[in-house]
């Protein structure tokens, strides 16, 4: 670790790491890296810079057992340590040992196929080259265990899942699957060789990969996913019950969940849900307190935000596929506000007409906060901002599913309407400033490329997903409902595909997957006051 420190704070300083993570402080011990030298200026490095990118991502989770690294090689502050390098060539790809000598130029790797699944499975070469000695200490096992490993286990409870992947001998899943989750607790991974009969026989399984699993409970299964591939075993994994990301923050790790959510002596009582469903509970609560709490902090709008809050009115009036009451009440609020012509609102006009005045007439919006699918396995987590992405997902399918739905107002004809009202929406008045300046970033960077309603739900769902890739880990992520690229495998098999043993998405797919999941039709009423 010593030796470690020493490179890392004389060398590693300007070195711009890709996956720039939260829990990366100086202090903290990785145990190898992977590092190419590039230069910005070098047409080659900056053709190769997305796929580089993409095995950052894809690897991300192996960050306790090797790290990916890029250094700028044409910048001024720079030229020193490419030169203690002995880097002439870019891109130069260099591995470094997790607890190598004081100072260590690296191994150079010298191969012309720069595929990412090829970068990928030489650094599980590079770790496995480690010896006992020098073996990267967070860094579980990647031998094959053996039939006298894994049979004595079946049928014994544990405090734990254990999951067996069977592979051929030149398979990288297991391998890919172990480290895929060595950053979760509440299981473990092994590999066993599919020459190992008499494990197979014993388990039943005749093509390879396949995955058993071991339930904390002694029964044990074939693992029934639908592609037999590595994202789908570990997205599988990741979401079993029980099974959550250790806090890499603060790098304390969390009890095991096995009990479900909240566990006894919550005040309120846990409502069972389906993931595959959205519930109006959640739609409804988020508009609660959006109107009633959120934007209550506002003592009057004007401007901009009175701008904006109109636009978000027409949006929800026009779009929302909710009750009766709740729509006429936004219809009744839109009219309302286009009939004035003042250029300032109190906002205690607006809560009266809300509370008071629209009830009499049997327009009605719940008070009540009541979290189904948004619902915490903690106070504090989860709740309003889950319900606000949701309220935006459904209402750019709405957008997409009812062209006209706009017709005949400032939004009209606007394939945009909805993003750009949520991005206006998010600027202005979301209570996370921080989240706030997040999404305008996006926005800036990509939401004028939309030109399409379709175009607008796809956005959106990439976005989140961005979003999520940056949030998974850190104190935000609720244990029990882990930030993960969503749909799952489990929820929209065809949405996944691999594609020379690179994850893709089938977006044609996502967008059939999107409609349906956030259409009215797939909205559920239960739990609602
Ligand atoms: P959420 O991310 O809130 O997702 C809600 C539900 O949407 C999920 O349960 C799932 O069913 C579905 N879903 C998940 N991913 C997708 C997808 N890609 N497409 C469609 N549906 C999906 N928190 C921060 O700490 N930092 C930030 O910068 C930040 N930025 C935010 C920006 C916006 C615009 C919003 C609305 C929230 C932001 N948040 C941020 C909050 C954060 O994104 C989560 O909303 C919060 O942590 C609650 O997470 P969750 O587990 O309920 O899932």
């Amino acid at each position: 670790a010593a030796a470690l420190v020493e490179v890392k704070e004389k060398r590693w300083d300007h070195c711009r790491l890709l996956l720039n993570h939260p829990s990366w402080t100086p202090r903290h011990v990785f145990c190898l890296l992977c590092q190419p030298f590039y230069s910005s200026w070098c047409g080659h490095c900056i053709q190769y810079s997305p796929t580089w990118k993409a095995l950052a991502g894809d690897v991300k989770d192996w960050e306790q057992a090797i790290r990916i690294g890029v250094l700028d090689c044409a910048q001024e502050n720079n030229f020193d340590i490419c030169k203690e390098f002995g880097v002439h060539f870019y891109p130069t790809f260099r591995y470094f040992k997790a607890r190598g000598p004081t100072f260590d130029v690296g191994k150079t790797y010298k191969g012309a196929d720069r595929e990412l699944q090829t970068v990928r499975q030489l650094m599980v070469n590079f770790l496995q080259n480690h010896t006992r000695q020098d073996w990267p200490v967070s860094c579980p096992p990647l031998e094959p265990s053996s039939s006298a490993d894994i049979l004595p286990l079946m049928g014994q409870k544990s405090n734990q899942y254990t999951a067996v992947i069977v592979e051929n001998e030149d398979s990288y899943v297991g391998r890919e699957v172990i480290l895929d989750l060595m950053m979760y607790q509440g299981l473990t991974v092994k590999r066993v060789l599919s020459s190992d009969k008499s494990l197979t026989e014993k388990l039943g399984i005749n093509s390879f990969p396949s995955a058993y699993l071991l339930h904390p409970n002694g029964t044990h299964a074939i693992l029934d996913v639908r592609k037999r591939l590595r994202f789908f075993f570990s997205s599988f994994l990741k979401l079993l019950l029980g099974v959550h990301r250790k806090l890499s923050t603060t790098g304390a790790p969390q009890e095991p969940l096995l009990d479900g959510p909240r566990g006894p002596g919550t005040a309120e009582a846990w409502k069972d849900f389906e993931k595959s469903k959205v519930y109006m509970a959640d739609l409804e609560s988020g508009l609660h307190y959006l109107l009633r709490v959120e934007l209550a902090t506002h003592q009057t709008l004007e401007g901009e935000e009175l701008k904006t809050f109109k636009d978000f009115v027409t949006v929800v009036a026009k779009l929302f596929p909710g009750r009766q009451s709740v729509v006429k009440l936004l219809e009744t609020l839109l009219e309302w506000l286009v009939s004035l012509p003042l250029e300032k609102i109190p906002f205690d006009a607006i809560l009266d007409l809300v509370n008071n005045k629209m009830r009499i007439s049997g327009m009605f919006l719940s008070d009540q906060l009541q979290w189904v699918g948004c619902q915490g396995s903690r106070v504090g987590l989860r709740g309003y901002p889950c319900s606000l992405w949701t309220l935006f997902h459904v209402l750019t399918v709405q957008a997409a599913s009812r062209p006209d739905a706009l017709a005949n107002t400032s939004l009209e004809e606007n394939p945009k309407a909805v993003l750009q009202t949520m991005r206006r929406y998010i600027v202005n008045f979301f209570g996370c400033q921080e989240c706030g300046k997040h999404f305008e970033e996006m926005a800036v960077e990509s939401l004028p490329q939309v030109k399409s309603v379709d175009q607008a739900v796809l956005w959106l769902w990439r976005k989140h997903n961005q979003v999520n890739g940056r949030l998974a880990g850190t104190m935000s992520e609720d244990p029990h409902f882990p930030k993960t690229q969503w749909p799952s495998p489990d929820l929209c098999p065809t949405c996944h595909e691999e594609q020379d043993g690179i994850h893709v998405w089938n977006e044609d797919k996502v967008l059939m997957f999107l409609k349906q999941h956030y259409g009215a039709a797939n909205i559920s009423p239960k739990h609602m006051y």
